[in-house]
């Protein structure tokens, strides 16, 4: 476990990074600003660990992108369409920070605070737990909520990340984890094989607003039910595709009863490199970096459309304007708890 100061934020909150390891060498780099995964380096089938998730060199390069690279979002991950929605029969209005919608928290969710960082010894591996207090009309959200968030490195590879959050006043919160994998460390992520356990997916409007149906995934290009390259589809003439410029969307999981479900399996072919994803959540956002431009670099990539692919775990889009997807909404008394493991291995 290692600890150091990365510098400090345009209010001049200091910033540090935490790195946890385990005996098989794989390293987990997390900072507090944002809650954010830096690197993560884990082997691939030869033995050579690499950095498989996107990044930047220093601070600044956190601190200018707006591409949620590697941070923990919320209080509501994803679109909230016009920023508006019921709750106890009263309108609450957040900011509004994409078009006319609210994404991923605001104009300054929790991807963009310092959070209190506090490193945990377990007998299962080093872990960091991460909280911050979010106030009564944080971004328009009512309640104050108490959030936290905790990275566990296992022995054997897995990253588990908790989440746990009370508030004091109704609220909707639907946390999630931005990182942009690239198992392959470089390039596009157009060969990795994906597979999502998933018959269904919520469809949306051109901008990118659930239309409130659940679809089958059956005889479109978002069938991953088996494991399908991740270029092999992406462009063809599909309207759910072309609304996103590839994939955008939130798939909803197959599940056997509560607890961890498996959700998603991706294999990178040249490394060897696989990734698990279990999660408590009842859906899986798979977004293909459609909005990376070559505008952002790091790490010494330039990152591109494709370079990097997020897998969200999350409730679904907008929940709190559509009453018949799962609830979102935590009220005082009621404790948040959501679970995600990102399990790494190697194949073939
Ligand atoms: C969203 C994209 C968005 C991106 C932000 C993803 O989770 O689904 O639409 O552009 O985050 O970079």
């Amino acid at each position: 476990m290692g600890r150091k100061s990365v510098g400090v934020t345009p209010e001049g909150t200091p910033v540090e990074l935490f790195t946890l390891t385990n005996a098989r060498g794989t390293e987990l780099c997390v900072m507090s600003y944002g809650a954010i995964i830096v690197s993560l380096k884990v082997c691939d089938r030869a033995g050579n660990l690499g950095d498989i998730v996107l990044g930047f060199d220093s601070l600044k390069g956190y601190l200018e992108q707006s591409a949620y690279i590697g941070a923990v979002v919320g209080r509501c991950a994803n679109r909230i369409r016009k920023g508006r929605f019921p709750l106890d029969g009263r309108t609450v209005r957040l900011s509004v920070n994409h078009g006319p919608h609210h994404l991923h928290g605001g104009i300054r969710g929790f991807d963009k605070v310092v959070w209190q960082a506090e490193y945990v010894g377990t007998p299962g591996g080093e872990g960091l737990s991460l909280r911050h207090l979010s106030p009564d009309g944080d971004e328009g959200y009512p309640g104050r909520l108490a959030v936290e968030v905790r990275y566990l490195l296992t022995e054997d590879d897995e990253l588990v990340v908790d989440y746990d959050a009370t508030t004091d006043a109704p609220t909707p919160l639907n946390l999630t984890q931005h990182t942009y994998f690239n198992l392959a460390g470089r390039g596009d992520i157009l060969g990795h094989k994906l597979m999502i356990a998933a018959d269904g997916f919520t469809p949306v409007d051109a901008s990118l607003i659930p239309t409130g149906e659940i679809a089958p995934v059956a005889g479109t290009a978002l069938d991953f039910r088996t494991a399908t390259p991740i270029g092999e589809r992406i462009g063809n003439p599909d309207r759910q595709l072309e609304y996103a410029g590839g994939y955008d969307h939130n798939f909803v999981l197959r599940r056997a009863g509560p607890g961890l479900g498996h959700a998603a399996r991706v294999v990178e072919p040249v490394t060897g490199r696989t990734l698990d994803v279990f999660t408590t959540e009842p859906g899986l956002h798979f977004y293909s970096g459609n909005f990376l431009d070559g505008s952002l670099a790091g790490k010494g990539n330039v990152y591109r459309q494709r370079s990097g692919f997020t897998l969200e775990t999350q409730h679904y889009p907008d929940s709190p304007n559509h009453p018949q997807f799962p609830s979102t909404i935590l009220r005082p008394g009621e404790r948040y708890g959501s679970r995600t493991v990102f399990a790494f291995g190697v194949e073939g």
